[in-house]
C-alpha cells in the first residue's frame, strides 16, 4: 500500500473503513466475552461525546490545559475514595492497567534505590496467576520475577509460598483483587502484612476488580477486603476502561502517599528543548481518555453502576451454574466476581473454542500451568449479559460435537513438539508451524492444534514463536 495520490473524500473514507470491520467478530451483538466492555447506548454516547470533546487536548502541559489537570485529580479522587483511600492517595490517570503496574513497579525500583541501596538486583514476589503485566514490567525495569505457585483447588496465592521466596533482594509483594484468569481474589489481608513485617511494599492489582468489587460490596455481597483499608498495601491499580465502562486507554494508579507516588515520575531539563515532566510513561497524548472517564463515573453514577453490577453478576451465575450443568465442563477456583475459566476433563476445549468461535462467540483460550489445565476465560459484561442463555445452550451443542469429532492424531502435537526440542532454530520452527496452520504474515482461523502445540512447549520457546510470529504480521 503507497499514500493514494489524491486523497479520498470523507465519505469514501469511512464506507472503507466500515468495510474493513465485517471480517471482525461481532462484539456490539454482544457475542465477545473478553476485550470489549460495553454499557448502554445512551451511556457509550456520552463517553464518545466527551473524548472527542477532549480529542485534539494535549496531557503533555497542564499549564496550557488546566482543565485536563482537573479532570485527572476528580477522576482519581472518585476512584480513590470508592477503593477506601484517605486524603494522603495520591496518583494519575495512565493509558491501560498495564501502564499502572509498569508504573507501580518502576516506583518501587527507584523506592528501593533510595531506601534499600544495598539491593543490587531488585526482585518481586508474585504468584503465578499474576497479570503477565508484571513480567513486562520486570523485563522493561530489570526487576527479578520471583513466581510462586498458588492454591490448586482455590487458585489463591500460596502466601507460605510467598514468604519463603522473599530475599534480602526482595523490594515488592504483588496481590490481585481478583486475578483477571480465573477471577479469584488473593488473600490481600495476608500478603500487606507480610510485606509489613519484612519493610517492603505491596502493589494490589485491581485492575478489573477494583471498581466492580466495590459496587458489589455496596450490593451486600461477601467481598474479600483488598483495598486501602489494608495498611499493608502501598499501591493499587484499577481500569477505567474495563468495568468502568470507559473508553480504552484509561486506568489510575494510586499511591498511599506523594511520597512513594514521587518515584513514579520522571524530568528532564537536559535538552535544548522544552522541559519534560512526565508522570506516566507517555509524553503527549490525547485527553480523550481522560474526559471520556470523567464522563462515565458522573454520567452512571452510583446507582448506574450498582444496577449494571447487578445485573451482570446475576448473569454471570446463571452462566456459571448452567457451565456445572453441562456434562464434561468444571469451573476453576472460586470466582468472586464477573470473569472465571472453566476445564474439561474429556474434551479439548481448544476445539471448543473454535467451535463456538464458528458459530461467532469469542471465549479466550488459556494454557496449562504445573498446577492447572487449560481453560477457557469468560468476562461477562453487561453488553453481554442479555446472551447467557443462548450462549448456554451453544456451548452444550459445541461441547457434544467436539467430543463426536474424530480427535487430532495425538501423535501429531506429540512429534513437533519433540522436533522443536530437537533443533529449535527459528528456520525449523517456522517450517514446522507453518503446517499446522501459523504461516509468517496471515492470521490463523482455526486455533485449537496451535494452541494445542504452544501449550505443551517450554514457555521461553513459545514465547520466541508468538514473537516471531508477530515480528512478521505488520
Ligand atoms: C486487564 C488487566 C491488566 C492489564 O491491563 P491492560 O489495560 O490490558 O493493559 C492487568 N491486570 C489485570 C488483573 C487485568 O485484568
Amino acid at each position: 500500500m503507497t499514500i493514494p495520490p489524491i486523497g479520498m473524500t470523507p465519505d469514501e473514507i469511512m464506507a472503507t473503513l466500515r468495510s474493513f470491520k465485517t471480517h471482525d467478530m461481532d462484539w456490539q451483538s454482544g457475542r465477545v466475552f473478553a476485550y470489549v466492555y460495553q454499557p448502554d447506548e445512551t451511556a457509550a454516547a456520552v463517553v464518545r461525546d466527551a473524548y472527542m470533546l477532549y480529542l485534539t487536548e494535549n496531557c503533555l502541559d497542564p499549564t496550557t490545559f488546566p482543565s485536563i489537570a482537573q479532570l485527572e485529580r476528580d477522576v482519581v479522587h472518585m476512584i480513590a475514595g470508592l477503593l477506601q483511600g484517605d486524603a494522603q492517595v495520591a496518583g494519575n490517570v495512565t493509558g491501560g492497567g498495564t501502564e499502572s503496574i509498569l508504573l507501580a513497579v518502576k516506583a518501587a525500583r527507584d523506592w528501593a534505590r533510595a531506601h534499600r541501596p544495598h539491593i543490587a538486583q531488585p526482585e518481586m514476589v508474585l504468584s503465578r496467576t499474576a497479570h503477565a503485566a508484571f513480567h513486562k514490567a520486570a523485563h522493561y525495569f530489570g526487576v527479578k520475577p520471583v513466581v510462586v505457585a498458588f492454591d490448586p483447588a482455590t487458585f489463591e496465592a500460596d502466601v507460605a509460598a510467598m514468604r519463603a521466596a522473599i530475599t534480602d533482594n526482595t523490594i515488592l509483594l504483588v496481590a490481585s483483587a481478583p486475578c483477571y484468569s480465573q477471577g479469584v481474589v488473593d488473600p490481600v489481608p495476608a500478603i500487606a502484612s507480610l510485606a509489613q513485617e519484612y519493610g517492603l511494599l505491596c502493589h494490589v492489582d485491581a485492575c478489573v476488580g477494583g471498581i466492580y468489587l466495590s459496587f458489589l460490596r455496596k450490593l451486600g455481597y461477601a467481598v474479600p477486603p483488598f483495598d486501602f483499608s489494608i495498611p499493608g498495601v502501598t499501591s493499587l491499580s484499577v481500569d477505567m476502561h474495563k468495568y468502568g465502562y470507559s473508553a480504552k486507554g484509561a486506568s489510575v494508579i494510586l499511591y498511599r502517599d506523594r511520597a512513594l507516588r514521587r518515584y513514579q515520575m520522571f524530568a528532564s531539563t537536559d535538552t535544548t528543548g522544552y522541559t519534560l515532566i512526565n508522570p506516566t510513561v507517555l509524553s503527549s497524548r490525547s485527553a480523550g481518555p481522560i474526559a471520556g472517564a470523567w464522563a462515565i463515573l458522573h454520567h452512571l453514577g452510583e446507582a448506574g453502576y450498582r444496577e449494571i453490577v447487578a445485573t451482570v453478576q446475576a448473569a454471570t451465575e446463571r452462566l456459571i451454574a448452567g457451565i456445572r450443568a453441562i456434562d464434561g465442563l468444571f469451573v476453576l477456583g472460586q470466582p468472586a466476581m464477573s470473569m472465571f475459566s472453566f476445564a474439561s476433563n474429556d474434551i479439548n476445549v481448544f476445539h471448543l473454542a473454535d467451535a463456538l468461535r464458528r458459530r461467532g462467540w469469542f471465549l479466550q483460550p488459556q494454557f496449562s500451568t504445573p498446577l492447572s489445565p487449560r481453560n477457557l476465560h469468560v468476562s461477562v459484561t453487561y453488553g453481554v449479559a442479555h446472551n447467557v442463555e443462548a450462549l448456554l445452550a451453544d456451548l452444550a451443542a459445541c461441547v457434544d460435537e467436539v467430543r463426536q469429532a474424530p480427535p487430532t492424531d495425538p501423535t501429531l502435537i506429540q512429534t513437533l513438539v519433540s522436533a522443536i526440542a530437537r533443533d529449535p532454530s527459528p528456520a525449523t520452527i517456522t517450517e514446522l508451524m507453518a503446517t499446522i496452520g501459523l504461516q509468517p504474515g496471515r492470521l490463523p482461523q482455526e486455533m485449537a492444534v496451535i494452541n494445542d502445540v504452544l501449550d505443551a512447549l517450554p514457555d521461553a520457546v513459545a514465547n520466541e514463536i508468538v514473537i516471531d510470529f508477530f515480528n512478521n504480521l505488520y
